[in-house]
């Protein structure tokens, strides 16, 4: 039976890895969790036993655009599905409930802040529910990457139910704590809980810290020539830039971010789902929901602020199983725009100052996670698996890490010059302030502070300033060093340190040959070597360039679709 719906509604013949499992589990009548990467397909894992259980489905879903697509999706397919959420009139809701309670759908996407009204209610108590399913169920959690306090009511209003139905909950959130909030906090029963493997061997990791981003970038295009792709930043702004230099290169981009218009977000993307752009440069407002499987690469111009984000928005990349690259280009800015955002939380306004300060704390050391990343020199692949509680057996062999060539450096004279500028400055600093000390910087800061009377000022001029970063970061990643985690993260000593600045250890640390940027001149000579070809007038070229700029604007298409 669940073969012939598969093949009869979504047009597959085959489950994947853990669909099944979960499907016969709620048939069973359990409590079920799913747990797999985005992509993966967990929509299915509720609608086909939804479609075979006596009774409604009630999903909860966060997002009026995810159940807009699920709907239009299921009904397309010959499912009768409907969805009660702000975007409906109240008229329209009275008219979709009136339809629910004479029975005509079998699944109703359900926004959770909907589920204790009390018109709601009236319909459910006489309603039979069969299952009530949660997706994005780390909404729950406070651990969650995006926590909804109104996820907390679909307990209570599961409880005020005349029959419990089965619960199900799905996620692509693995760490544990989320795991077990989903359990305590829906109570769910015993539950099966399927969680398949987080690693997406397709997906080639890279972490690149280049002087100029942007350069960067267009090697990486260079590289993916005519394929789709999906570049991240972290501003609007950011966002703007890309997307406007890019096209002044000739690259077929797009762009998305919350302060477009409703109707230029809707025409952008399915200018890039269609291949018409098939580069987005977007926000993370991008992503959610869109299932195209054909993207080559994600590049993330800016680091995101956690490693939730980045997997979930680099696991874009590669969904038909093909091979894909999910490149972030780190720069220290990043960082502090990150803190920003985290200080300046607004994301939240139902939450009492005390549960900000938890979840600001909570952000801040994902943050620092995310930023080791930037810094490990172990396989990358082994560290996000790590992070959501998998422990590979082997280095990946394809991640940039993995990939290097690293050196086995002595850094003990760095860490105790670090160490003992810490110790002198009675841990009062953070980790710019110390790396500036020790580097000898002549900045007003460093003045102000009277770190130049530090007396490990200017002990290490010739270790540059991201070398000396990579250092630190180790320290703290190895427990030498410690950061508070504080508005300010400041740098402390720990049991450990001590053994260095005693001289009664040596640290190693694997470190990879520095990168030493062209100079300004030569990269702009190769760079038009690059874009005009040997044997043409470069000013008849320039002049044709324009002329498609502009026929590809007039028409509204890809430059490249011109001619080539
Ligand atoms: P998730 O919610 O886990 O991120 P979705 O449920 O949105 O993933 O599914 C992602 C894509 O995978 C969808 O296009 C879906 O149709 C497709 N898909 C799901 N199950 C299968 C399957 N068994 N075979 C092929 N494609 C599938
Ligand atoms: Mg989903």
């Amino acid at each position: 039976m669940k073969y012939k719906l598969l093949k009869q509604y979504f047009g597959y013949d085959a489950f994947r890895d853990g669909q099944e499992t979960l499907i016969d589990s709620i048939l069973d009548g359990k409590d079920t969790v799913g747990i797999m990467p985005t992509g993966a397909g967990k929509s299915l894992c509720y609608q086909i036993p939804a479609l075979m259980m006596d009774g409604i489905t009630l999903v909860i879903s966060p997002l009026i655009s995810l159940m807009k697509d699920q709907v239009t999706a299921l009904n397309q397919a010959g499912v009768h599905a409907a969805y009660l959420n702000s975007s409906l009139s109240y008229a329209q809701y009275c008219k979709a409930l009136q339809c629910a309670r004479s029975g005509q759908y079998k699944i109703i996407y359900v926004a959770p802040e909907r589920l204790v009204t009390q018109e709601f209610m009236n319909f459910a108590m006489e309603a039979d529910i069969a299952m009530v399913s949660v997706d994005e169920a780390h909404c729950v959690s406070q651990w969650g990457q995006d926590f909804r306090p109104s996820y907390l009511k679909i307990v209570e209003f599961v409880n005020l139910l005349p029959k419990r139905p089965v619960v199900s909950a799905f996620t692509a959130t693995a760490t544990t704590t989320v795991r077990e909030d989903i359990i305590a906090i829906l109570e769910l029963v015993q539950p099966t809980v399927v969680s398949t493997g987080f690693d997406r061997p397709n997906l080639y990791f890279g972490v690149e810290q280049p002087r100029d981003r942007f350069t960067a970038l267009l090697h990486h295009l260079e590289d993916c020539a005519g394929q789709s792709g999906i570049i991240y930043c972290l501003t609007r702004k950011n966002v703007e830039e890309v997307c406007l230099r890019l096209e002044q290169e000739g690259y077929p981009a797009t762009r998305y971010h919350a302060g477009l218009t409703d109707r230029e977000r809707q025409q952008n993307q399915e200018d890039f789902i269609y291949d018409v752009k098939p580069i987005m440069v977007a926000t993370n407002a991008f992503g959610m929901g869109i299932d195209k499987s054909n993207v080559r690469f994600v590049i993330h111009y800016n680091m995101p602020k956690n490693i939730e984000s980045y997997y979930q928005e680099a696991g874009r990349a590669g969904r038909d199983g093909e091979p894909a690259r999910c490149i972030l280009l780190y720069g220290g800015q990043d960082v502090i725009t990150n803190q920003l955002f985290i200080e300046n939380n607004r994301d939240n306004d139902e939450l009492s100052d005390a549960e900000l300060e938890l979840v600001q704390e909570r952000d801040r050391e994902r943050l620092r996670k995310m930023t080791f990343y930037c810094f490990t020199n172990e396989c990358l692949r082994t560290y996000i698996l790590n992070y959501f509680g998998e422990y590979p057996d082997n280095y990946c062999g394809n991640c940039s890490n993995c990939q290097t060539k690293f050196d086995t450096i002595d850094i003990t004279p760095m860490a105790s010059a670090i160490m003992g500028c810490v110790r002198d400055c009675h841990e009062r600093y953070g980790i710019t302030v110390i790396l500036d000390t020790v580097h000898g910087s002549k900045s007003a800061k460093i003045q102000q502070y009277h770190m130049d009377e530090n007396p490990y000022y200017n002990s290490l001029p010739e270790v540059t300033i991201p070398r000396l970063r990579q250092i630190v970061n180790h320290l703290v990643l190895t427990g030498f060093l410690e950061l508070t985690n504080s508005k300010y993260a400041v740098l402390r000593l720990t049991a450990l340190s001590d053994s260095i600045l005693n001289g009664d250890e040596t640290l190693t640390m694997k470190l990879a040959e520095e990168y030493i940027p062209e100079k300004k001149e030569r990269a702009s000579k190769k760079k038009k070597a690059r874009t005009i070809p040997a044997n043409v007038d470069p000013e008849l070229f320039e002049k044709l360039r324009e002329l498609r700029m502009n026929l590809a604007k007039e028409n509204k298409v890809a430059p490249y679709l011109i001619f080539s």
